[in-house]
């Protein structure tokens, strides 16, 4: 097992637009892949983009289970997702809270509007092309990782600054 430190906001990786990965995925990806799903387990996270950890690689990973942030709503197993793209948004949309693990020091959540469903595709570790339609939770998931894949934070989406949170105040609402 390898936890890697979570980059925070202000490191250039987090700002940085990352790069594909060759396919099928070498024994360096297996290894962001598990440092990422270790990570993400460490840090209370339900999801985890390669920048995060400093490799400015298209990967992410997400996993739903509770955490001390955020109460189950169901769960859903580890998901890898390579050279992830969304195919489709729909245009219903909910606002929820949202906090980073690259902004969890400064201890923020703020509300962000995120489509309901969406439709991704990505290349799993085997190399396999998949397309997934997700919604819920696990849609604004992918959707904030994919965003940290583009060099973007949840804080670029909110609508404005009036819904930010801390930790503190954000544990008594749920
Ligand atoms: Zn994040």
């Amino acid at each position: 097992m390898a936890t890697k430190r979570t980059v925070q906001i202000g490191n250039p990786a987090i700002r940085t637009k990352s790069v594909p990965v060759p396919l099928p995925a070498s024994a360096s990806v297996k290894k962001i892949v598990r440092d990422l799903v270790d990570s993400m387990r460490a840090n209370g996270l339900v999801g985890m983009a390669a920048p995060q950890i400093g490799i400015n690689k298209r990967i992410f990973v997400t996993e739903i289970r509770t955490t001390d942030t955020r109460r189950s709503d169901g769960r859903d197993p580890v998901r890898v997702f390579i050279n992830p793209k969304i195919l489709e948004v729909s245009a219903r949309k909910t606002a929820d809270y949202e906090g980073c693990g690259s902004v969890a020091y400064a201890g923020l959540f703020g509300i962000v509007r995120r489509a309901n469903t969406v439709m991704v595709a990505a290349y799993g570790l085997d190399g396999k092309r998949f397309v997934l339609r997700v919604e819920g939770l696990l849609a604004r998931i992918v959707q904030h990782e994919q965003d940290h894949l583009e060099g973007k934070v949840f804080l670029d989406r909110m609508a404005g600054m009036g819904s930010i949170t801390g930790r503190e105040e954000l544990l008594k609402r749920k």
